[in-house]
């Protein structure tokens, strides 16, 4: 059984599915391995890396010849490139996907291939014994950090406090908002950087999460759960929202960088910064949108771009925070899954089964037929 592996179309995707060092392990489950020439190339990963570890490096047709296709992003089918005329045989294909927002083009390409089987990566749930495969954190984990370098890119002073002969310079002063993976991630690199960081989370669980990376957890004084029963955010009442705003707005006011990573699943990132609260913010001060790509917690978020308030407030919305880091989000990424794969019973007995809770939850299309329904747990 062959597993395909092309180069990602998106843009400023530098990610790849799989590493050479990874290569051996999907190997040793049985598979043979084809990667599209240059595929690595992003990553830095050369293609002589994979001849190495025992891949097939081929053409951009030839590696959609595959039984099992590897991908980080949904095949794309846009005016600049349209991949899904080129699956031809291929049985599976495992990348991020996006249902709820990709539900007709997934029916069509069902009905376009009839044996083509779709899971979607950002669907593996959020239990203990999917967490080999939970991509969307070891993403976030990464995010995280490079949330925080970008912040220190462009804000203009030292983090951590400073004691010279010419005088004391105070440490950065930084809000992270939401305390799930990539927001506790943050966490912990500003604190290593001698930063001074409060954290705020709508979920109650959230708070001794913060609190063991060394943050100050701030919090209104409504008593209103923001976890739903499977410990997932939700969206809250209208009252909490006032009293969090008006608590965001006044610890804006005292700190240097936000770094927003807010997300509910299956909504629409929260907004939680607007234009009166960034006008409150120090000059000089920086936003970093984690959630950009999702909406954005902030309102003046342009997705993509970095832009300067009148006020002078920096806003960074990079969608691509993670494939910045692409060798070892790329590394992370195919050992997701590899596990994936494993849990799938490898080459010799590789199989759908929507029996398993993993797989019923990842499973978009199945044998051309759309098995994913806004009923399922969304993604965020
Ligand atoms: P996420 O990326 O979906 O959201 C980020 C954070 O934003 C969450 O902590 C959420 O509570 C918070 N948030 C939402 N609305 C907010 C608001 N208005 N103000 C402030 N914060 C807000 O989160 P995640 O890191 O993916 O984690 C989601 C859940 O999944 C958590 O309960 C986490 O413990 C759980 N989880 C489980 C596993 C596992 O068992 N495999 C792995 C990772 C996460």
């Amino acid at each position: 059984m062959t597993i395909g592996v092309p180069k990602e179309v998106y843009p400023l995707e530098h990610r790849i599915a799989m590493t050479p060092s990874t290569v051996k392990n999907f190997r040793k489950l049985g598979f043979d391995v084809k990667v599209e020439k240059g595929a690595g190339e992003g990553a830095h990963y050369r293609d002589e890396l994979y001849e190495l570890a025992g891949a097939k490096v081929v053409s951009r047709s030839d590696v959609w010849k595959s039984d099992i296709i590897l991908k980080v992003r949904k095949i794309e089918n846009n005016d600049a490139c349209i991949e899904d005329e080129s699956l031809g045989e291929a049985k599976c294909v495992i990348s991020y996907v996006y249902p709820g927002s990709n539900k007709e083009w997934l029916e069509a390409l069902g009905k376009k291939y009839p044996n083509l089987s779709y899971l979607a990566m950002e669907c593996v749930p959020r239990i203990s014994k999917a967490q080999k495969l939970d991509s969307l954190s070891s993403m976030a984990n990464i995010g995280g950090y490079r949330a925080v370098l970008e912040a220190f890119q462009y804000y203009k002073r030292c983090p951590k406090p400073m004691m010279t002969a010419a005088g004391k310079l105070p440490p950065a002063n930084v809000l992270v908002i939401g305390a799930g993976v990539a927001g506790l991630s943050a966490i912990g690199y500003c604190k290593s950087f001698g930063c001074i960081v409060k954290a705020m989370d709508t979920r109650s669980a959230a708070k001794a999460d913060a609190e063991s990376m060394g943050a100050k957890f701030i919090e209104v004084s409504i008593k209103e759960e923001g976890s739903t029963a499977a410990g997932y955010a939700r969206e809250m009442s209208e009252e909490y929202k006032k009293a969090q705003y008006e608590l965001t707005k006044n610890t804006a006011k005292a700190v240097d960088i936000i770094i927003t990573t807010a997300l509910i699943p299956g909504r629409p990132a929260p907004k939680l910064l607007d234009d009166e609260i960034i006008k409150g913010m120090k000059p000089g001060s920086v936003i970093v949108d984690m959630a950009a790509e999702m909406g954005g917690n902030c309102s003046g978020t342009k997705p993509g771009h970095v832009i300067v308030t009148a006020n002078g407030v920096t806003i960074v919305g990079f969608t691509d925070l993670v494939s910045r880091m692409a060798p070892q989000s790329s590394e992370l990424y195919a050992n997701n899954l590899f596990h994936l794969l494993d849990n799938m019973g490898g080459a010799a007995n590789f199989a759908i089964r929507l029996d398993d809770e993993i797989i019923s939850s990842m499973c978009v299309l199945n044998g051309g037929k759309m098995v994913w329904s806004p009923a399922k747990p969304l993604p965020p």
